[in-house]
């Protein structure tokens, strides 16, 4: 018999009508963006050359709901929304945990990652008001698919800066993007000034999201009628994201399963947001004492290592100084292959959360990610993404802690996307040559 909790869906009309806003519910205020020139907390003229109105309005907003536009949620469809909540039965098995493994399934969306629900509300939103082409970066190149496909839906060009590490590691995922009609170029680049400067003094240099982030707002400044779109760490990005997590509510509700501990990885906090906010509003309020935890790499951990400050988004300081636990903006990690964890800050409502006490974090090493993502292979069948295996080994040792205390309670996590563009990685791990990642 197969049984009920086995893969929990929803129906196409099921997809969330309205994002949830953890922003209305943090008891204390996360402290606001600062323009690094005047000390003043940054106002709309010093966001604006780089985002539209409505992201900007959604950037600053205090309402708890707010409405998805139905243009958004036709296209969630296509990307395979709502997306399922699965037993991990096999993994419980092999594990032998009287622990119950719950994940939800971000990998099924043809984008690969969970990245295309931002992508879709901003390219959507950018071309409401009338923009016509977006810059942005991307690590691994998860985040340049998404957009590149949403951009291309909507009817708007696209750029993408790669950072260099990956452009080499990952050569298909620029074949994805041009698939989409945008054009990516190695960062840094001979493409803009502050590339141009960059390549000047560290000609060899593997690149990093901070200078990726800095070239594409370099253009997005300097190029007409154009904007930039960041993948993660901004408020407005963490809204979007949101509907991962009102699904996986409604699941729970029809599974009749209650978290002990919901798991995400996390790089710049947009899946652990998206997937966990929701529910840490209920925590907020008392009604559940379940347990959050951030699963980040150890070549740049941010929430374990690094300090809650104010530091720049980016590495040329194109963007204001956010609120955040980080490494330092010039902070340049090991090029390891789950390139969305290679982020030097953390998103300032995660970095929030976080420092009021409603999460917790832990860092991983590549070799025993990938070790996990091996088990996850064998056990599930599903080749999870580098970064998703920082969360499959959090869920695991979470699993055995429960098995050692004879616990027999539930773990939630966020698989957040699948690895087939990034089998290098696993072919290096199974030949024994992957690197240790530790800064
Ligand atoms: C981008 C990415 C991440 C990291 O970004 P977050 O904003 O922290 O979610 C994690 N997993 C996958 C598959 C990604 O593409």
């Amino acid at each position: 018999m197969i049984p009920k909790d086995a893969a929990i869906r929803l129906n196409p009309e099921d997809i969330p009508k309205k994002w949830y806003n953890l922003m209305a519910d943090l008891p204390k205020k996360p402290d606001p963006p600062m323009n690094p020139r005047t000390g003043k907390p940054a106002g709309p003229e010093d966001l604006s050359p780089l985002f539209c109105d409505s992201i900007l309005r959604q950037e600053v907003s205090l309402e708890k709901h707010i409405r998805i536009p139905e243009e958004v949620r036709e296209n969630l469809i296509y990307l395979n929304r709502p997306a399922p909540l699965q037993r991990a039965y096999r993994l419980e098995r092999y594990l032998k945990t009287p622990a119950k493994i719950y994940f939800k399934r971000e990998d099924m969306s043809p984008l690969g990652s969970h990245k295309g629900n931002t992508a879709l509300a901003q390219a959507y939103y950018n071309m409401k008001d009338g923009v016509e082409n977006l810059t942005t970066e991307t690590g691994a190149g998860q985040w340049g698919t998404a957009l590149a496909m949403s951009c291309n839906l909507f009817g708007i060009g696209c750029t993408v800066f790669m950072v260099r590490g990956s452009y080499d590691q990952k050569p298909a995922r620029k074949t994805v993007m041009n698939l989409y009609n945008a054009t990516v170029h190695a960062s840094p680049s001979d493409q803009t000034e502050y590339g141009r400067r960059v390549l000047k003094a560290t000609p060899n240099t593997v690149g990093s999201l901070g200078i990726a982030i800095s070239e594409a707002c370099d253009m997005a400044i300097h190029q007409k009628n154009t904007k930039y779109a960041l993948g993660s760490v901004l408020n407005h990005v963490m809204l979007h994201q949101t509907v991962i997590g009102l699904e996986t509510i409604e699941q729970m509700k029809i599974g009749e399963i209650e978290p002990d501990c919901m798991i995400a990885c996390a790089g710049g906090g947009s899946n652990f947001a998206g997937f966990a906010f929701p529910l840490i509003g209920e925590k907020i309020k008392g009604k559940t004492d379940c347990e959050f935890l951030a699963a980040e790499s150890d070549a740049a951990p941010s929430m374990t290592s690094g300090k809650y400050k104010y530091d720049l988004g980016d590495t040329g300081g194109f963007t204001p100084e956010l609120m955040m636990y980080t490494m330092g903006h010039d902070f340049i990690p090991s090029p390891v292959h789950a390139g969305g964890l290679r982020y030097h800050g953390m998103a300032p409502l995660v970095s929030a959360a976080l420092d009021q006490g409603f999460m917790t974090a832990r860092s991983y090493s590549q070799p025993d990610t990938f070790r996990a993502g091996k088990i996850f292979a064998e056990t599930e069948g599903i080749i999870a993404a580098p970064e998703s295996c920082h969360a499959i080994k959090a869920a695991i040792d979470k699993a055995l802690e429960y098995k050692a205390s004879k616990e027999e309670k539930t773990i939630v996590f966020c698989l957040s996307g699948h690895g087939l563009l990034d089998l290098n990685g696993y072919e290096k791990f199974l030949a024994g040559k992957l690197e240790e990642s530790a800064v």
